[in-house]
């Protein structure tokens, strides 16, 4: 089973490789994470750039932590 976001706005969905609770954690922690990536040179984990420019794209749109079998 893996975790990710989907905008039920845009009804599009992806699904990075990382458990529920980091995709919850990231999705509740977005601006300290984007604060922090401005500061880090290519050093944060694929799974986390991916959620935080899908999160970004969607800003102000309804997204929720969706699950896919
Ligand atoms: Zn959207």
């Amino acid at each position: 089973m893996s975790y990710g976001y989907h905008c039920e706005e845009c009804e599009e969905a992806i699904f990075p490789a990382a458990p529920r609770t980091d995709i919850t954690w990231l999705k509740n922690r977005q601006h300290l994470v984007k604060e922090v990536q401005s500061h880090v040179h290519g050093g944060l984990d694929t799974w986390i750039v991916e959620g935080i420019e899908f999160l970004d794209k969607h800003v102000g749109h309804s997204i929720v932590v969706t699950q896919k079998r």
